[in-house]
């Protein structure tokens, strides 16, 4: 007699998840480019990656392991380039997801940098100041063989800021004797940070979705907006679409979310999440959840919280006009023909989020020149490059008949295969 299992079904983590929607897309362009066997084999798998564990001791006396990664995915177009993420779903298959995404961003948008990611399995938000300090340069004590100036360039992320790249540059310039502000980007302007760094991931989205929104006769004063996440890009989003008149509807943050369907004061919601940890519950507004935003009537929907928000189970309930994905992969690939089929304009999160990068690499170029350009200098070189890159997007999805998230894919990996092949195998 066969006793019946039920079946349970594997638990896959959001790393898990995030990791075979990046290889799914990779195969897709791979697919459409007919990229050669040894070539997609290449580019498929991480080049190298680091896991350490190490230990931090706590406000309390205690002594608490970490556990953190740092993933170079690809270097044949430059030095590796991305962000250390800390959050409690970090692991290892996540930052090789990021990793991947890295590479393909800073190929389509043509900053000469490879991909990577790194973060700690960590909830800031339940640390303090002097742990997270100590977390971070016990962390870069760690990373140290494995970045630098010319090999690999960390910069802030998901739960780190412009003080996180602080405490990096002054652990590896204690080591070394001597100043070495080149080593992360995204540091505050003080110590060799850039102006325009700090909202450059919010600018970009703005940039691409103003192209976006002309591309299909929409006025951005007066449009619908909701925002899902106001951190470090989400805030920076929403407010500068409500500067450019947009009405700014509906906010979710990591503890709840604030509408008012006559429009949101972005200023004093920001200002309300600093005294009370939210946006949930300010004066004017009612309560939204997650769900309940992605399927308001909207003009523009932005995301930018985390990975594989939407997918097929949510992607019938979003009206949206335009999604402008600001966060790193938060569209699944399962939920990408329902959206086409809804006629819904996705902007794709490698070039909506290039802002970032695109700014990364001017403080890293000024830094090695040693010179500083000034916010309007800064701004507009960005809005050229982001937009040269999404022109290059939307000509290539018309010519080859195919979705705006594979173009992107397809141009990046077009142009890595090829540097690639220029490169030749060694020895
Ligand atoms: N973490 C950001 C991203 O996902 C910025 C990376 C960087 O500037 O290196 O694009």
């Amino acid at each position: 007699m066969h006793a019946t299992a039920t079946a349970t079904p594997p638990v896959q983590t959001s790393g898990a998840r995030a990791l075979s929607a990046a290889i799914e897309q990779f195969d897709a362009a791979a697919d459409h480019l007919s990229l050669e066997p040894g070539l997609r084999a290449i580019l498929r798998v991480p080049k190298r990656e680091l896991t350490v564990r190490f230990p931090v001791r706590l406000d309390d006396g205690s002594v608490q392991v970490f556990q953190g990664y740092r993933v170079q995915h690809n270097v044949a177009r430059g030095p590796a380039k991305g962000g250390l993420r800390f959050h409690p779903d970090t692991d290892i298959n996540d930052v090789r997801a990021l990793a991947m995404w890295m590479t393909w961003k800073c190929a389509l948008v043509g900053v000469p940098f490879g991909g990577a990611k790194g973060g700690v399995t960590c909830d800031p938000s339940s640390m303090s100041v002097t742990e997270l300090e100590a977390l971070t340069r016990r962390f870069a004590t760690e990373l140290e063989p494995f970045i630098g100036p010319d090999s690999d360039i960390p910069a802030p992320d998901v739960g780190t800021s412009a003080q996180t790249m602080a405490w990096i540059v002054d652990t590896v310039s204690m080591h070394r004797g001597y100043s070495i502000p080149g080593i992360v980007t995204g540091k505050p302007i003080a110590i060799g940070g850039s102006v325009g760094r700090a909202d450059a991931t919010g600018q970009g989205a703005l940039y691409t979705i103003e192209d976006a929104a002309g591309r299909i006769g929409l006025d951005l004063r007066g449009a619908r907006v909701a925002v899902q996440g106001f951190g470090n890009v989400g805030e920076a989003t929403a407010r500068l679409l409500y500067d450019a008149g947009a009405r700014v509807i509906a906010i979710t943050d990591v503890n709840g979310g604030a509408t008012n369907p006559e429009g949101l004061d972005v200023p004093f919601l920001r200002r309300h999440l600093e005294e009370h940890g939210t946006v949930a519950g300010a004066p004017g507004t009612s309560r939204i959840s997650n769900d309940e935003l992605f399927a308001l009537d909207l003009d523009i929907l932005v995301l930018a919280a985390l990975e594989g928000q939407i997918t097929a189970a949510n992607a019938g309930t979003v009206r949206a006009r335009i999604i402008a994905e600001a966060a790193n992969g938060p569209v699944n690939p399962d939920a990408d023909p329902i959206l086409h089929d809804r006629g819904i304009f996705v902007v794709p999160d490698i070039l909506c989020n290039a802002g970032g990068v695109i700014v990364s690499y001017f403080e890293w170029a000024q830094n090695r020149a040693a010179i500083a350009w000034t916010l309007d200098e800064i701004n507009e070189r960005m809005r050229h490059q982001i937009l040269r890159a999404a022109g290059d997007l939307w000509d290539r999805a018309a010519a080859d008949g195919i979705s705006q998230r594979l173009a992107a894919h397809v141009i990046a990996v077009e142009r890595v295969a090829e540097a690639t092949r220029l490169r030749g195998l060694y020895p």
